[in-house]
């Protein structure tokens, strides 16, 4: 029983342990290690977990350093059907939302374990191989730097989903997510939607023949996340180097999904034709980056995705985009409590969250299972959290400058109403914010 949650390892211990031997692991990292030497009949995972997720330990069970026969079970608090879909193509047999009736579990055990709902392993993906990247570690003590370097967030594309010109769109822009988070001389982006065109251009001029070494850090890989990647120039220059930072993907390694988007279909240059050196590196703990310390924490919402907390200088930066509150879209339970609290506390104490919200309660009721935000929910978070700032992000497509400032009103007045001292106000593509 994988879960990094101790209340259901816990609870499904206790609901095991009278027919079966159980054996618990805190996370991914750990049930794999635990999986090779113990040797289980059935592994049940969790989806969302630190240092390796679910879908990695699938991969890794039905590979070749795998159990071979074991069965899986995946026990997610993530309803949409995409991660049941992924959970399977990775190797699952069979998908269990949390928090289950105890009968649900007992039942899918015994089925599995008496040789129902076996699905074949899937075949290896071709282009599918070990050139995967490198792995971050974990790290002991929080970078220092003696010398006090300013620290800005200028955004480059705010808008969710799909990019969105206009006269409708002119004040708050139309560009996909992409965030810039400097700290001295060193950028670290955010997310690489059509927002990224326009900060390689800047970032070019700035750096005027210097090499430029950057960090990308990629919350998910949707399209509206990753479009703006090939047309980011300094790709294209030998002398420049950037890392890019992620989680596994839920099919394939964060390199290969790169590649994939830059297939020849889709563009005209290969990923393996861009002239600056350029790594990738799946995170399994904070990294350091010069004076600036990154952690991740996993969102809800279809897919594998994370949010990202930068702390630099004593100031703290928190990134959370596309995401759904667990209780909002599953339904109040302890457990959806407990992870709700979590993302919470991820961004507790925040100079500046940067926050996701794309829809108001009317138009959330018919796009609930989206993995997206309410105004509602994020003003309620950012008081909770205790943010100084909060920049709401992500807009919806739909919504044209003057719907967005009629949407930063309702925030404000929400945080009013609540007693909160928050600053809220709506990201635009070009802002720039000192901290
Ligand atoms: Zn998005
Ligand atoms: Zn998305």
């Amino acid at each position: 029983m994988v879960d990094d949650d101790a209340v259901i390892r816990d609870l499904a211990e206790d609901i095991l342990v009278s027919e079966y031997e159980v054996m618990t692991a805190f996370d991914g990292q750990d049930g794999w290690e635990k999986a090779r030497s113990w040797r289980p009949e059935l592994v049940i995972t969790d989806l969302m977990m630190p240092r390796m997720h679910g879908y990695e330990l699938c991969k890794l069970l039905r590979g070749p350093e795998g159990l071979g026969g074991v069965k899986i079970l995946v026990a997610s608090s993530k309803p949409f059907a995409t991660d049941k879909a992924q959970a399977l193509a990775a190797g699952a047999d069979d998908y269990i939302v949390k928090p289950f009736a105890i009968n649900d579990l007992t039942d899918k055990v015994r089925k599995l374990l008496s040789g129902g709902g076996a699905a074949k392993p899937p075949p290896p993906r071709p282009g599918e191989n070990s050139a995967i990247t490198s792995r971050s570690s974990a790290l002991a003590a929080p970078p220092k730097s003696s010398v006090p370097q300013p620290v800005y967030v200028r955004f480059w594309g705010t808008r969710g989903s799909c990019p969105t010109s206009g006269v409708r769109t002119v004040r708050y822009g139309g560009n996909t997510a992409c965030t810039e988070v400097r700290v001295g001389d060193v950028p670290l982006i955010i997310d690489c939607g059509t927002g990224m065109r326009e900060l390689g251009v800047e970032l070019t001029k700035e750096f005027n023949g210097r090499p430029i070494e950057g960090h990308i850090f990629v919350g998910h890989t949707h399209w509206d996340h990753i479009q703006g990647f090939p047309f980011f120039t300094p790709l294209y220059n030998p002398r420049n180097k950037f890392t890019v930072y992620s989680v596994h993907g839920a099919r394939s390694s964060l390199r290969t999904i790169f590649s994939e988007s830059m297939a020849l279909d889709y563009f005209p240059v290969p990923l393996t034709s861009l002239a600056s050196k350029l790594n990738f590196v799946e995170l399994e703990g904070a990294v350091d980056i010069g004076a600036a310390r990154v952690s991740f924490q996993h969102m809800n919402h279809p897919g594998v995705c994370i949010g990202f907390r930068i702390e630099a200088q004593g100031k703290v930066i928190t990134y959370l985009s596309d995401h759904e509150g667990f209780a909002k879209l599953g339904g109040d339970s302890d457990l959806a409590r407990r992870q709700d609290a979590a993302i919470v506390e991820f961004a507790r104490g925040s100079d500046l969250l940067i926050r996701e919200a794309q829809y108001t309660e009317k138009e959330y009721a018919a796009r609930k299972g989206w993995g997206h935000s309410t105004y509602d929910d994020a003003a309620a978070f950012a008081a909770e959290a205790g943010v100084k700032r909060m920049a709401i992000f992500h807009h919806d497509p739909e919504h044209t400058d003057e719907i967005m400032d009629a949407n930063v009103k309702y925030c404000r007045d929400l945080l009013g109403k609540a007693g909160s001292k928050t600053q809220c106000f709506a990201a635009w593509d070009g802002l720039k914010i000192d901290l």
